[in-house]
Parts: structure tokens; C-alpha cells; sequence
């Protein structure tokens, strides 16, 4: 507007400019003045012409302006500097663009496409003469067409060999509608070579640093089992209150360091998807309640009260991944003590019987601190805890969830969350299972039944003897020392080839091998032993730092009878050992070897007497859980010792106490009083 004033002042100005000079001119008759006045006269119109012309382009600059800050359609532009500006972009594009109509002819290409692909406009794509005019091969041009014709999206991945290169594209074909019509597609095809390279380069970084984590925590796992079994052996002797405390810090340490190794190693094993799921017959409810028993000291010294509801419907047997189900439960069960300070745990196990498939859903209800709702989210993300802060309260790795989340789905099953702050938090876990119709079962004995007593509980006490297999000399001597404190006769070889020998010398009733070995490994030993007549069903146990399915499947295949994977506490190889024992015949030569039973006898019966008197006080003091505790020891260690009467005797005195049936305590407790005096102690 302030232009187009100047312009009529200007013409204003010229024209009075010309009047005057016309007059001046007119009236002087000079030759020089009618020079200048033509000159200024010129000046002036040129002023004029240049003050019109700069007025145009600045309104063309605001138009063009406009349009490019999408404000204005480009349809709007004038036809050919629209034409102009679309094609400039589309060859600007870092991707090759074509156009085709509903007959599939090109219509429109950009630059790259025709430079890459040598697509040419008016080349019409069918799917018979796939790969011949064009890269494109049968199926994405029947995608093309699909587009076209459903109307819909769709995209596809192709590797080509381009100018000497492989490369790979990612055709992506949209719809182009016009008035509610489809009027053909749009091709846009991105080379994405290097972002295939990147994410191939990530998963293989990725994969090696899980493979390091998973060697590593291997490697850590080794000498901390040495570490916690010599703890617990030194905790058997300790004698004065300092020595149990430390011993007991020491193990504590030991084991939450554990706990964080074979986590990290559960992890690295996920994450390079080598965890597979191995549904095995299982008792859930012996599952849950194994672990509920042991948070019960965590949940006493809390003050907290244990809930406990298990469908009467759920089978005694069903399949599913026993290992995992007790991870995945301990670490849920485990963090609703942590982050629960009053109140209780209620745990509930449901039971949804199907045609195609059984689901058993366990809810694990906490009335703790909660979680805020917009944390729910992350909380099964990896290394994430709600409080992150240095000053947090609570310990921990924030792997446990994630963990339980990968291995629930790895399981095909579910697990979610409902939780409010300060209320408490459900964690719920819901689980495909299969029923498994249970054959009657033979109690399960304690001891071996060659070790029965009759008249004096000494006579005939033969004990057994086994030999450790490994090549760690530590790992040797933890193990033999176990064994000598169980009561069983223990000698090791470092490798398969002296384990062979030693077969040839004396006899054993048991093997425990570990499998990775110098010279002779577990796996041919054990495939060697096997092949021998005599040792056909010479029980031999697997011991591996390798705690797959596949490791377990290995030995199991190779002729071993059971196994056990590193880390393992005493109890669990002593069950383990009995476990075997009990399957197999008597042993023909059970001469009676006076030098062990003098050996081990006193100390049993040093630390049964302990236990007894241990025993007798809980049992005036009405302490049911010490009744509960000790007499579930002695049942232990008695049945190993062969003294299955005494064994059978505190098995009913713990039993008693479960059922809190003090007047039953008591007379069974009586009986034992006996039976120990018997032994002349
Ligand atoms: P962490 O080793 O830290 O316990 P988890 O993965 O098991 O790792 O849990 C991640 C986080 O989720 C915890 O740090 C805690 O903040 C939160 N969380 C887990 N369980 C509970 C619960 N029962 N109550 C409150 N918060 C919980």
C-alpha cells in the first residue's frame, strides 16, 4: 500500500516536473535548458518504471514465502513455478519416488528412481515380466496392485546388487485418492543398507557383551561357591556368638552376591535367546510353599502375617517350567517382603481348567509402599526402580522384574501389576499348564535303607562312599568335606582319565562329576563308565556351572542320572545323593568299616546331643518353630547317619508342630529322649 502512494506522488511529481519545464521551456527558448529539462524529465520516469517494478517482486517474494511455510497450498502458486518447485523437491528427495496410475503405468518419476531402478515414465509393471524391466520382483508388484485396489498401505523390504553393491530398500506404497477415489500409488523407495548394518552391528555388540556378561558370571559363580560352602562348613564348627555372626554376615554377602550373578547371567542368557522353556511334571503347591517357608524368617522379623489360597481344583502334577516358575515367584514373593514394612502377604493361586489349554493364575498381594501410576509403566524395564535415588532406601538391581517378565512370556503366559501408593501392590502371574494324571508315588524315604538299625544302632553302619570328579582343587576339597560331615566316605580325582583308574581300585557307590574337565571330560567319562557291564547303574550325578536346559539334557544324555547345577548348597547335593541312592541295590561287599564309624560317629552324636537338648528347651518353652526347625534338622542328619528311627521319630515331631499339636510334640519327643539314651551318648 505505502508503494503504490509513493507511485501516485511520483507521477504526481513527474507530471508537474514536465508541465513546468514544458512552460519554463516554452516561455526561455534556450537549446541547454530544454536539454535539462528532458534529462530530468527522463530521470524521473525511470525512478518511476524502477520503483514499480522492485513493488511486483516483493509481492511475488511474500507470495512464494507464504506458500513454502505451508500456509498457502502450492496449488495456489502459479501453474509453472509450482510444476517447477514440486519437481525440484522430489529430486531433492534422499529417496527414489515414482508414481503409478490404477493401470500400473508410470506416471511420474523423480530423478533417483529412474538413476537407480532405471525407471522410465510410460513403463507399465506387471507381475509377468517381473524382474525383467524393472528391479522389482513378483511380490511387490502384486503388492503395488493390492494397494491400488484395497486401497491401503503396505511396504516391503527387497536386497538388490546396485552398481556393484548390495543394498537393501524398503518400498513403501501409498494410495493417492482424488475426490474420494483411488487414482494409483505412490512409490517411495529409501535405501536402508546402512541402517540394517547399524542395528546388525548393535545386535552383534549387544550379543557379545551379553556373551561376556553370561562368561564372566560363570566365572564369578566358581570360586563364590567355594566361598559359601566353606562358610557353611566353618558355620557347623563355629563355637563362639562372634564367629556365628560373622560367618553369618560372610554368607549373607555370599549369597546376595550370588543372587546378583545369576541374575545378570539369567539376563545375558535371555537376551541372547538361548533360555528356552521346558515344561516338567511339578507339584505348584510344594513350589510355593518351599518358598513362602523361606521368607518366613524375613517375614517374622517384619512382624508381617502370610495368607496362603490354593484352588482345591489345581492338580497335584501339571506340566510347566518348574525352574522359572520358582524364579519368577521368588523374586515377586521376595520383593513383596522388601517393600512391605506392615500388614501381610496374601497369595492366591487360581485354577482355570480348558479343552486346548489349563491356566493357573498366582496373585502375590502386598499392603507395602506401593508404586505411582506413572511407574507402573517401567517398572519391567531393565536396572529401573521406582526410587533411583543414591539416598534410596531399598537394595537391589532392578533386573528382577524384567527378568520375570521375559521369562512369563518365554512361558507363553502373562504378568501384570495393579498397584497404589502406600496401599500395596498385586502382582499378578498367569501361566498355560497342563494336567498331568499322577501314578500313586512311594513315600519318599529318608537315608538309605541299607543303613537300617536293628538291635544297636552301630552294627552294620556301612558308610558310603563316593568319589568327586572335578578338575578345581578348592571345589574338591569343599566337596569331600561336605560329604565327610554328612557321614559319607569321600575321595577325589582331578579328571576323567584318573577317575577311570580309581574305578579299577575300589569300589563306589557314587559319582559326582563335573562336566568340563582337562584330559577326559564329565561327558566321555561318563559315557566311558557307562559302557562298562559292572558300573551300568553306578549312580552318577552332574555337576555344571552351565545351568541351561540344554546342559542338563546334555548330561542326562551321555548316561548321568541326575544332576545339579553350580551353585548349589550342601542340602541340595545331600538330597540329591540320597535321591540316587535310594534307587539302587545294595552294594555286596558292605564290610563294615570300623576306622569311619569311629570317625564320624562322636561328632554325630556330639552334635545330636546338642540338638536334643536344643530340642527339649523349644519344646518346654512352646517355641513350635525352633520345635519346628531343629527337629526338621535332626530328622536330616539322623537319616544320613543311618539312625532311621530317630529320623522317623523328629519327621513326627515335625510334623506335630506344624499342625501345632503340642500334647503330640511331646510324646514324640519322649520317644526320641529315648532312643538317644539308647545309643548310650
Ligand atoms: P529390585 O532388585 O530393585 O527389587 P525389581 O526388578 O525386582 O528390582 O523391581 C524393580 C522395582 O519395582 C523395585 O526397585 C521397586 O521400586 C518396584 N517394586 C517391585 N516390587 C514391588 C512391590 N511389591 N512393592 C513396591 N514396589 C515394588
Amino acid at each position: 500500500m505505502a508503494l503504490k502512494r509513493t507511485n501516485y506522488i511520483m507521477m504526481l511529481l513527474v507530471l508537474i516536473t514536465v508541465t513546468t519545464n514544458y512552460l519554463a521551456v516554452y516561455s526561455l527558448h534556450r537549446m541547454e535548458t530544454l536539454v535539462l529539462v528532458y534529462i530530468t524529465t527522463l530521470a524521473l520516469v525511470i525512478s518511476l518504471f524502477v520503483i514499480l517494478l522492485h513493488q511486483q517482486v516483493q509481492e511475488l517474494l511474500a507470495k512464494l514465502n507464504t506458500a513454502s511455510s505451508s500456509n498457502v497450498p502450492y496449488s495456489t502458486l502459479p501453474g509453472p513455478l509450482a510444476d517447477i518447485m514440486l519437481v525440484e523437491v522430489l529430486n531433492s528427495l534422499p529417496e527414489c519416488v515414482f508414481i503409478i496410475d490404477c493401470h500400473s503405468q508410470v506416471i511420474y518419476h523423480n530423478e533417483d528412481a529412474y538413476r537407480v531402478f532405471g525407471i522410465q515414465k510410460g513403463q507399465i509393471f506387471t507381475e509377468e515380466t517381473a524382474n525383467q524391466d524393472s528391479p522389482f520382483e513378483k511380490n511387490q508388484l502384486t503388492g503395488m496392485r493390492q494397494a491400488i485396489i484395497n486401497g491401503r498401505q503396505c511396504q516391503d523390504q527387497q536386497t538388490l546388487y546396485i552398481n556393484g553393491e548390495t543394498k537393501t530398500y524398503l518400498h513403501r506404497v501409498n494410495p493417492i485418492y482424488k475426490s474420494g477415489h483411488i487414482q494409483g500409488a505412490v512409490v517411495y523407495s529409501s535405501d536402508i543398507t546402512t541402517l540394517i548394518k547399524s542395528r546388525k552391528d548393535a545386535q552383534a555388540a549387544n550379543m557379545a557383551k551379553n556373551q561376556f556378561l553370561a562368561n564372566i558370571s560363570h566365572e564369578l559363580r566358581t570360586p563364590l561357591i567355594g566361598i559359601l560352602g566353606a562358610v557353611e562348613l566353618l558355620e557347623r564348627n563355629a563355637v563362639y556368638g562372634f564367629e556365628t555372626e560373622n560367618i553369618r554376615i560372610i554368607n549373607d554377602c555370599g549369597e546376595q552376591l550370588l543372587e546378583i550373578i545369576n541374575k545378570i547371567l539369567s539376563v545375558s542368557m535371555m537376551e541372547m535367546g538361548i533360555a528356552e522353556c521346558r515344561p516338567v511334571e511339578c507339584n505348584i503347591r510344594n513350589v510355593l510353599e518351599q518358598i513362602l517357608r523361606s521368607v518366613y524368617p524375613a517375614l517374622n522379623e517384619k512382624g508381617l502375617s502370610i495368607g496362603i489360597h490354593i484352588d482345591p481344583d489345581l492338580p497335584d502334577y501339571v506340566a510347566v517350567d518348574h525352574d522359572k516358575l520358582q524364579q519368577i515367584l521368588l523374586n515377586i514373593i521376595f520383593n513383596a517382603v522388601k517393600f512391605t514394612q506392615k500388614g501381610g502377604i496374601q497369595c492366591q493361586l487360581d485354577y482355570t481348567p480348558g479343552s486346548a489349554s489349563s491356566w493357573i493364575t498366582i496373585s502375590i498381594s502386598d499392603t507395602g509402599i506401593g508404586i505411582p501410576e506413572d511407574q507402573l509403566g517401567k517398572i519391567f524395564s531393565p536396572f529401573t526402580q521406582v526410587d533411583n535415588s543414591a539416598s534410596r532406601s531399598y537394595p537391589g538391581t532392578g533386573l528382577g522384574l524384567y527378568l520375570c517378565k521375559e521369562l512369563v512370556e518365554l512361558m507363553n503366559g502373562e504378568l501384570w501389576i495393579e498397584s497404589k501408593p502406600h496401599q500395596g501392590s498385586t502382582f499378578y502371574i498367569k501361566l498355560p499348564v497342563e494336567e498331568i494324571i499322577a501314578q500313586p508315588r512311594p513315600e519318599s524315604k529318608t537315608g538309605n535303607p541299607r543303613y537300617n538299625m536293628v538291635d544297636n544302632l552301630l552294627l552294620g553302619f556301612t558308610p558310603v562312599n563316593i568319589l568327586v570328579v572335578d578338575d578345581n582343587q578348592l571345589t574338591q576339597r569343599i566337596v569331600c568335606q561336605i560329604l565327610q560331615k554328612y557321614g559319607f566316605q569321600a575321595a577325589a580325582a582331578g579328571n576323567g582319565v584318573e577317575c577311570l583308574e580309581m574305578l579299577q581300585n575300589s569300589n563306589y557307590d557314587l559319582i559326582l562329576m563335573d562336566m568340563q574337565m582337562p584330559l577326559m571330560d564329565g561327558y566321555e567319562t561318563t559315557t566311558k563308565i557307562r559302557s562298562q557291564h559292572n558300573y551300568s547303574s553306578l549312580p552318577v550325578i552332574a555337576i555344571t556351572a552351565n545351568s541351561t536346559s540344554d546342559a542338563r539334557e546334555k548330561c542326562m544324555n551321555c548316561g548321568c542320572s541326575a544332576y545339579i547345577p553350580k551353585p548349589f548348597k550342601a542340602e541340595e547335593l545331600i538330597d540329591e545323593i540320597n535321591r540316587c541312592l535310594n534307587d539302587i541295590p545294595a552294594r555286596s561287599d558292605t564290610t563294615a568299616d570300623n576306622d569311619i564309624i569311629c570317625n564320624l560317629i562322636p561328632e554325630f552324636l556330639d552334635s545330636l546331643c546338642e540338638s536334643i537338648h536344643e530340642l527339649d528347651e523349644a519344646v518346654k518353652s512352646n517355641n513350635i518353630q525352633e520345635v519346628k526347625s531343629i527337629s526338621h534338622d535332626i530328622k536330616g542328619s539322623a537319616g544320613l547317619y543311618g539312625f532311621h528311627e530317630i529320623s522317623s521319630t523328629a519327621a513326627r515331631i515335625e510334623q506335630a508342630a506344624g499342625k501345632n499339636e503340642p500334647h503330640d510334640i511331646s510324646n514324640s519327643f519322649s520317644q526320641l529322649w529315648d532312643l538317644y539314651k539308647k545309643l548310650g551318648a
